[in-house]
């Protein structure tokens, strides 16, 4: 088989033919032209048109051979639309001005959602630039083809860049489990430009929003999606009150060590875990410890007592249980969970409104440690724009564009 029906089988030639294949020093150079007499298409409606004329040559890069550039030349021809006027011809390989073939495209776009970009420059012997560029290309192929239809429930969720220096504001479909959006920072801007992006029509079918008690969330969500329930994600809540947790016994063990006594020292995953995964020394040491009079005890029981407020069916009965929880915590003299109680009492009605819609952020923590890992993966991303993009390109579950030949 010749080369140039090698190209001609994985470009899906039907319309073009190889005009020449020739090795430069560095390079193979695949000269192609429009077979004469066909009708080509138009590039916005596909009908089929006799060409008018031709433009300036282009150059596309394609999928190398055996570590060799491969690189296509072509002069593409205009057709004269009855409907669209004087257009380019919609070319089979190519995809709006990138320089790519669209095969190279696909397959740098497939190997960057599980490779770092950098080493699928290196594998393909590519720019770190063209990977980028493949992957802008196959996220607005993705994007396009998505009509994000009917979601009702979203979660919004900060992730963290650079050890925690800087924050992207991430927004998840729940019900279809895949990452919409991802923006730099966290503020109230940062939301807004999802909203807006979103669009009204899209905004007015959400039903529910489910995020942490972070006011700028907040803020917004009421702004644009009034309609929406918020719920506080339970997730985020327990978090808090685990911190709270923390704080208590950090106290307590700093109060006791300068009394010389280590009851707590190396006790920090005795409270904070769920007692189910302790290990059977570490549930020893716990139940010595829970006869104990000490505050990290009553913090610990009063954390205990309040998993049981998820298990209630109906909200009602939920808020009462809500309303002795919040007294216990209150009047436990102990300030970091006063502060806690203090802070559910201020967003009792997105703590509730769980009860009514039941939707959790659970799954976008899962899809968190994948963010975590592409951040690792990120130190080359090289710019906030770019790692959203390799966000939704990984997480979105968008649709990559196919093409004749499978290059993996
Ligand atoms: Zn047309």
């Amino acid at each position: 088989m010749s080369i140039s029906s090698i190209v001609r089988r994985t470009l899906g030639l039907k319309d073009h033919r190889v005009v020449s294949v020739r090795f430069t020093t560095d390079e193979l150079r695949i000269e192609l032209d429009a077979k004469k007499g066909r009708k080509l298409p138009c590039s916005i409606c596909d009908q089929r048109i006799v060409p008018k004329d031709m433009l300036q040559e282009r150059c596309w890069q394609h999928v190398s051979l055996w570590g060799i550039p491969v690189y296509l030349y072509y002069s593409p021809r205009r057709v004269k639309c009855p409907t669209h006027g004087v257009r380019v011809e919609n070319i089979p390989w190519s995809t709006g001005k990138k320089p790519l073939s669209y095969p190279l495209i696909i397959m740098l776009a497939f190997w960057s959602r599980v490779l770092p970009w950098n080493q699928v420059a290196q594998l393909f012997n590519v720019s770190w630039n063209t990977v980028r560029s493949a992957v802008d290309a196959a996220v607005s192929y993705g994007r396009d083809h998505e009509d994000y239809k009917n979601v009702r429930f979203i979660g919004i969720d900060e992730v963290s860049r650079k050890r925690g220096h800087e924050y992207h504001t991430n927004v998840y479909d729940l019900e279809r489990k895949r990452l919409i959006w991802s923006g730099a920072h966290r503020d109230k801007d940062s939301l807004r430009r999802f909203f807006q992006w979103w669009g009204e029509e899209r905004t007015a079918v959400i039903d529910g929003v489910c995020c942490d008690m972070w006011q700028n969330y907040i803020d917004v969500v009421q702004e644009y999606c009034i309609n929406a329930v918020i719920v506080f994600d339970k997730f985020h809540i327990v978090r808090h009150l685990l911190d709270a947790i923390d704080k208590v016994r950090k106290m307590e063990a700093k109060a006791l060590a300068e009394s010389d006594c280590e009851l707590l020292k190396k006790t920090r995953y005795l409270w904070l875990k769920n007692p189910w995964n302790l290990t059977k020394k570490q549930k020893a040491r716990l139940t010595d410890l829970l006869n104990m009079k000490l505050k990290t005890v009553k913090a610990y029981l009063l954390k205990e007592l309040f998993r049981k407020l998820w298990e209630y069916r109906r909200k009602a009965w939920a808020e009462r249980y809500l309303k002795q929880w919040f007294w216990w915590a209150t009047h436990s003299r102990i300030k970091p969970l006063r502060d806690f109680a203090w802070m559910l009492r201020r967003h009792e009605y997105g703590i509730l409104s769980y009860f009514d819609l039941q939707i959790h952020n659970g799954l976008t923590e899962a899809m968190n440690n994948n963010v975590k890992v592409i951040s690792h993966r990120a130190r080359g991303y090289r710019s906030e724009k770019n790692y959203s993009l390799a966000l939704i390109h990984s997480l979105g579950k968008l649709e990559l564009p196919k093409c004749q030949h499978k290059f993996w």
